[in-house]
Order: C-alpha cells, then sequence, then structure tokens
C-alpha cells in the first residue's frame, strides 16, 4: 500500500492532515478525498501532468475530460472564460452542492484536463472536508470519481484503497458520502442548457430555476449511432464482475420472475444475486439477497447503489438480477446507472 490513510470528519477537520494533502496536490501528487457525491481523485486542475497521471491511476481514456473542483464562487471566472447568465443562477441556487457546470474553458486551464476540449466541467462541492482540501491546494482540484475506470464509483474509503491504495499518495477517509451518485452535470455551451448526467439535481429542479433544459439525447436513445456529448457516458461503467440484468415491471410479477431465474441457477448448480429492497428481500428465498434501500425512501437507494454492486463483486455469484428503481425523483439518476452497469439489459414481466 503506497497511500497514506487520514481518517476524519466534517466537523472533526484534521487540519494538519489537510495542509499536508493540499501541499501533495500542489507538488503534483495525487489524494482521494471524500465529496458529498462519491469519492474523488484529486489532482492539481492547473497542472498537466498532474491530470496525465490522474488518467494513468484510473486506467481512464485521457479524451474523457475531468471535472474542476473550486471551492469559493469567485475562483469561477478565473477558469471559465464566460459565464452565462442562466449558469450564475443555477449555481446561486444549487451551489456548493451536486452541480456540475460545463463552460467555456478559460486558456489557464490545460488541455489535458479536459480531455481536449475547449470547454471546462466546474464544481463547487458543498462537502466540508472537500472545501478545505480544495483551498489548501490552491483552489483547482481536477477530480474523477476515485476508482479504477469501469468499475463502480467509491462510496466508502474502503473502495477507493481496493482499487488505487498503491496508485495515489494519499486517502482522506471521511466515511460513507452522503448522496451515493455523481453530480448532475449541466452542459451551457448551447443555446438551451443539456443535462449530459442525471443526478441527485434532477431535471424538474433545474427546470425551476432556468424554465427551458433539455436531456441529452444521447441518454434517452439506447441507439449506439447517438453519442452521449459528456465523453464519459458513452463507456461501460459501474459494471460489476457478474452478468446483470434488470428485471422491470408490476412487483409481484418482478418477485415472480426473479425468483424463476434463481431456481434454474440452483438447478444449474450455480448461485444468482439479487438486488431486492427493504420492502422485498423476505419474497426471494434462493440466491444471494441483499436490499439496496426501502422504496419509502428513494435517496437510502442511490446512497447503496454503487456499494451494493461492489459487494456482489465479493460473492461467488455469476449472475445478479435487480429489480428497477423507477423512483419519482432521483430514479432517472439511479436508473442511469444500473442500467449502464446492467450493459442495458432490461426485461419487463407484466402479470399473467
Ligand atoms: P467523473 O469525474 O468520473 O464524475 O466523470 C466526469 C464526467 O464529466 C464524465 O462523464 C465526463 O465525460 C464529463 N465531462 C467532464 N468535462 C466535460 C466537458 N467539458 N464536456 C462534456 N462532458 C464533460
Ligand atoms: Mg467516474
Amino acid at each position: 500500500m503506497r497511500a497514506e490513510i487520514v481518517k476524519m470528519s466534517a466537523d472533526n477537520l484534521n487540519i494538519e492532515a489537510i495542509r499536508k494533502a493540499g501541499t501533495i496536490l500542489k507538488e503534483g501528487g495525487l489524494v482521494a478525498f471524500p465529496t458529498e457525491t462519491v469519492y474523488g481523485l484529486g489532482g492539481n486542475a492547473l497542472d498537466p501532468e498532474a491530470s496525465m497521471k490522474i488518467y494513468a491511476a484510473k486506467g481512464r481514456p485521457s479524451d474523457n475530460p475531468l471535472i474542476v473542483h473550486i471551492a469559493e464562487m469567485g475562483k469561477l471566472s478565473e477558469i471559465a472564460a464566460e459565464i452565462p447568465e442562466k449558469a450564475k443562477l443555477l449555481a446561486q441556487k444549487y451551489w456548493p452542492g451536486p452541480l456540475t457546470m460545463i463552460l467555456p474553458r478559460a486558456a489557464v486551464v490545460p488541455k489535458e484536463t479536459t480531455g481536449g476540449l475547449d470547454s471546462v466541467a466546474v464544481r463547487f462541492p458543498s462537502d466540508r472536508i472537500a472545501q478545505e482540501l480544495i483551498r489548501a491546494a490552491g483552489g483547482f482540484v481536477a477530480a474523477p470519481s476515485a476508482n479504477t475506470s469501469g468499475r463502480p464509483s467509491p462510496t466508502m474509503a474502503e473502495h477507493v484503497i481496493e482499487d488505487l491504495g498503491d496508485e495515489i499518495d494519499m486517502i482522506i477517509d471521511g466515511g460513507q458520502v452522503g448522496i451515493g451518485l455523481e453530480s448532475t452535470i449541466v452542459d451551457f455551451t448551447e443555446e438551451i442548457p443539456v443535462v449530459l448526467r442525471p443526478g441527485y439535481i434532477s431535471l424538474d429542479m433545474i427546470k425551476e430555476v432556468l424554465g427551458e433544459v433539455q436531456m441529452d439525447r444521447g441518454l434517452l436513445i439506447t441507439d449506439s449511432n447517438v453519442k452521449p456529448k459528456a465523453p464519459g457516458m458513452k463507456y461501460r461503467h459501474y459494471a460489476p464482475k457478474a452478468d446483470l440484468t434488470i428485471v422491470e415491471g408490476e412487483m409481484d410479477a418482478v418477485i415472480r420472475a426473479i425468483n424463476t431465474f434463481a431456481a434454474e441457477a440452483v438447478d444449474r448448480g450455480t448461485q444468482v444475486g439479487i438486488i431486492a429492497t427493504d420492502e422485498t428481500r423476505e419474497k426471494y428465498p434462493l440466491g444471494i439477497v441483499k436490499s439496496i434501500g426501502s422504496r419509502e425512501d428513494e435517496d437510502s437507494i442511490g446512497h447503496h447503489l454503487f456499494e451494493v454492486l461492489r459487494e456482489f463483486d465479493h460473492c461467488q455469484v455469476d449472475a445478479i438480477y435487480s429489480e428497477a428503481f423507477f423512483t419519482p425523483r432521483i430514479g432517472q439518476a439511479i436508473m442511469n446507472r444500473l442500467l449502464k452497469a446492467a450493459g442495458h439489459k432490461i426485461i419487463s414481466v407484466s402479470e399473467s
């Protein structure tokens, strides 16, 4: 293990360790840290070599741009060449928070950080540890999710250690993150703002502030000729090692179908994994059943999604069946991740 691991919490900050982490970042090193969405893998956003190190540590294609994290509103104008009025409005409403805005790039931001693009992705996180670290590092921290490319995003320090413990200099362990899904990305380089990645801040919450907003066509259509505009959204992602299939439909029919698949697996001499909820977990007698949360509390489902996918990597299952979670507010964000993890394999069942 190469990384130094330092534990702290938002109301008991270890200022000395944050200062040390800030120095590591200023000198071109890499530090993973908690945010309210998922853990980030930080490097100095203005240092092209630090960005190259991030791509290398994650095994991430270098055409997949990084999000630049700031910790003061005033810093935005230093890295964005232009800030449209609508972007200012949205930032006023949801920053600090789980919102990333795509804006024209200022020249100080190296192309390495933006994957060669002339735009830059910017976020002001609300997590206190993240904010203190960003300030200690000089104000601009490039931070994609702190997982190996393609694996589920990390929601606790143990996930970061598992993926990147040997690759980076320090990991700040701030416990489990709050939201568990990556930020909502809104692109302001188009006339009408476009949501490139759904997240905790829903389309409706953005519409409330901006009026007209579009959803990226590449997110809505699974046609491989329509490419999502966020380069990262085109990659297979979040995938557990076992084959994942989503089963959608009326609840009783879903339970019956999943139990049939589980029984067939037992006949073949294998086990299946089942992603259920607190309300349904008792209804699956076979297989390894994990509850992702409660349908009464959709945030709990978002919060546990990546954790449950990772847990199945430590179980002897070769197939996983999951209920679908089209919940009212963040269902779009949850199902975007789950569908990608399943390679878009979804079976619709109906009451017979
Ligand atoms: P992650 O850092 O792992 O949350 O991923 C960042 C996401 O933001 C990826 O899907 C990127 O493709 C996307 N992204 C970052 N910068 C830009 C940009 N300038 N234009 C479009 N998408 C971007
Ligand atoms: Mg990621």
